[in-house]
């Protein structure tokens, strides 16, 4: 029984990683060619409908990827001059809905774009010209690019706790820097970036995004400018007080055990998509009165959180439970220098492991690509059949 339970949670986890958060995609890029001129009457050719990128909130690269499943985003073409319309038709533009923060680069390295606003649009492919006396009555064919839309990330890892939890304690631990403010166009409330060094020059970014509360979902205390950061991070670290929360005598106190399960509700209600991210946890304060007790208590809970839900209230529960990669109880206070190499280390593992994961994911997924590009080739080579009769 325990070993099916471990079987299912472990495939459960592979699942999760398969589906995967992405935070960079590759697509092709066509304008449309021009339509043909008519010499007859000097007649020219719609203009090739151009492709764009245009930044929107609420967007992710997986919705991206969902809705351009060939990554092949083509223009419509211009339509030809004829007798009835001496001027062509232009051709179907094409928008490609991008988050906000994505830099659009071309293949060759170029980058073209980057879009930090609502709204802010770029041309990643141009349309031809239709054909006129100067193209000898031709439409022009229309830019091809491979385009990359890259997710500038905010930082490595972002820390996600309600007030109190420690996350400015531990940054500043782990970093020995004093925090960083830094200036990010897109950012509203300035998350502070700590830089964790390792031997042999690695470095790993970890932001502390100030600002979450039980209900920033619904944009209550400074909620959506919160967890919009937190969408530019590759992976969680969620922190949690030991003793639990509560935010003023007004609000219900909350245990560390709801304090993980209304972390994990949050995250949630603002975009599903954040739990595809890889996430670990930290129990903060292990150094006040009780703490050990306390934890034993809920340690075997906490990595079964789809197991315990139904003993909470149905509004406070995720759909999704969070399968953390680490659970590491520590005191960010305590300045043990031991304690803190140890947190820095499993973090650097367990980014690196997930990198690993993606790459391997968009090995698998290139290889299907070119699976059914390859099929497209054969399936035009039978009408070439024709000619041979
Ligand atoms: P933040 O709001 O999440 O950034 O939390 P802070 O880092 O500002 O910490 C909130 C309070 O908890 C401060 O008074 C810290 O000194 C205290 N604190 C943080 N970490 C620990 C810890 O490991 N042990 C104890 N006892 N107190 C801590
Ligand atoms: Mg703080």
């Amino acid at each position: 029984m325990v070993f099916t339970s471990y079987c299912l949670r472990s495939e459960k986890k592979v699942r999760r990683y398969l589906r995967g958060f992405i935070d960079s995609l590759r697509l092709t890029v066509k304008g449309g060619t021009g339509g043909n001129g008519l010499p007859k009457y000097g007649g020219v050719g719609g203009q090739g409908g151009n492709v764009f990128c245009i930044a929107k909130e609420n967007i992710t690269l997986n919705k991206v990827k969902e809705k351009w499943t060939t990554k092949r985003v083509y223009a419509g073409h211009g339509g030809n001059s004829h007798a009835k319309a001496i001027l062509g038709e232009s051709g179907k533009d094409e928008n490609i809905e991008v988050p906000l923060g994505i830099r659009v680069y071309r293949d060759d390295g170029k980058l073209l774009a980057d879009l930090n606003e609502e709204g802010a649009k770029a041309l990643v492919a141009r349309g031809g010209y239709g054909g006129s006396h100067r193209s000898g009555w031709l439409g022009i064919k229309g830019q091809s690019n491979i385009i990359r839309l890259d997710l500038r990330l905010i930082a490595d890892i972002g820390l996600v706790g309600f007030p109190n939890a420690g996350k400015s304690t531990l940054l500043k631990a782990v970093s020995r820097a004093k925090p960083k403010i830094a200036s990010y166009p897109f950012t509203t409330i300035k998350p502070n970036i700590g830089i964790m060094e390792y031997p042999n020059l690695r470095s790993i970014s970890m932001a502390d995004l100030p600002g979450l509360i039980e209900g920033a979902h619904a944009n209550i205390g400074m909620g959506h400018k919160f967890l919009k950061h937190v969408e530019r991070t590759k992976m969680l670290l969620l922190i949690v007080d030991i003793n639990g929360f509560q935010l003023s005598p007004k609000h219900k106190y909350r245990s560390c055990l709801e304090n993980i399960i209304l972390l994990n509700k949050e995250l949630e209600l603002y975009k599903k998509e954040l739990l595809e991210k890889p996430a670990t946890l930290i129990i903060n304060k292990m150094d006040t009165p009780n703490a050990t007790k306390n934890y034993d208590e809920i340690k075997d809970k906490i990595s079964h959180l789809s197991e315990i839900l139904k003993d909470y209230p149905e509004e406070m529960c995720p759909e999704t439970p969070l399968i953390f990669d680490d659970i590491l109880p520590i005191s960010a206070k305590s300045g043990d220098e031991k304690q803190i190499q140890y947190v820095k280390e499993r973090l650097k593992d367990i980014l690196d492991l997930n990198d690993e994961i993606s790459k391997k994911k968009d090995m698998e997924e290139n290889a299907k690509l070119i699976q059914t590009l390859k099929e497209e080739i054969a399936e035009k080579a039978q009408g070439s059949q024709q000619f041979h009769r």
